[in-house]
């Protein structure tokens, strides 16, 4: 069994009266779910809890026979925390979001067999961290907006998730949408269509796709810390992304608590 671990806290729930359970996402882009000991803190040291959302720690496990999903925690380090983040309420509803969609996406990890090739998941924790690190950043530079934060999230978790958008031809017809002065997304087709043949199919009324256009192809090619410069006030562009998300993995959009102060 593999006992040593780092990963981001993706949910916690305290479990009587001092002790945490929580869900880590591993370097490896999977999760697994830790009990915490006296994870809240207090006791007669008055220790303060470093068990928070978002945070980064590094986890020495109990060795356990059984082969259960649970693991306990022997001892846990800090290993980055965000500071700005809990200051604004925004940003850290944002954080909260980020929490869930990877939490919904990430798949289990079980340590009594970890096959060290499998890296198919890794962008996900790449994702993630990145995008923690990243808003930090922005808060420092008070440069923040929350809609850039989500379309960036949202874009990068596309990407490495394998769902990305079609946006070099349409997703209809095969034209090459490049030559074209609007495209549409259609999260049903799994890309960008071209005008013509959104005038045929008079059945949908969806709006102009072509800034989500250009901002995707922006955000795929370039790396996090040069993506400061993003700013978008409105949230449409994030919200049709999000819808384009839900639609690839089947979910609900009203099913996720944190959309709803996101968007
Ligand atoms: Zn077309």
């Amino acid at each position: 069994m593999q006992t040593k671990i780092e990963g981001i806290v993706l949910s916690k729930i305290p479990y009587d009266e001092r002790h945490i359970i929580a869900h880590l996402l591993l370097r490896s882009g999977r999760k697994v779910s830790i009990v915490f000991y006296g994870g809240r803190g207090g006791g007669v040291k008055q220790k303060s809890s470093i068990i928070e959302l978002g945070f980064m720690l590094s986890v020495e496990l109990r060795i356990s026979k059984s082969t259960g999903e649970i693991y306990h925690a022997k001892e846990w380090n800090l290993v980055w925390h965000h500071d700005l983040v809990r200051l604004d309420h925004s940003a850290f509803y944002l954080i909260c979001f980020f929490l869930e969609v990877t939490n919904r996406v990430a798949p289990s990890e079980n340590l009594h067999e970890v096959h060290e090739e499998n890296t198919e998941m890794v962008g996900l924790f790449t994702t993630l961290s990145n995008s923690l690190v990243h808003l930090e950043k922005c808060l420092q530079a008070k440069s923040f907006y929350t809609h850039s934060h989500s379309v960036i999230f949202l874009t990068k978790l596309l990407l490495h998730l394998g769902v990305f958008p079609e946006r070099e031809h349409c997703t209809l017809c095969g034209e090459e949408l490049q030559k074209f002065n609007d495209m549409y997304l259609i999260a049903e087709e799994g890309g960008f269509a071209c005008p013509p043949c959104m005038n045929q199919r008079t059945a949908y009324s969806v709006q102009s796709g072509r800034e989500l256009w250009e901002l995707l192809g922006h955000i795929a090619h370039t790396k996090y810390q040069d993506l400061g410069s993003i700013k978008l006030e409105y949230k449409s562009l994030s919200r049709m992304l999000f819808h384009y998300f839900c639609f690839q993995f089947h979910f609900e959009e009203k099913d996720f608590k944190t959309a709803a102060m996101v968007f």
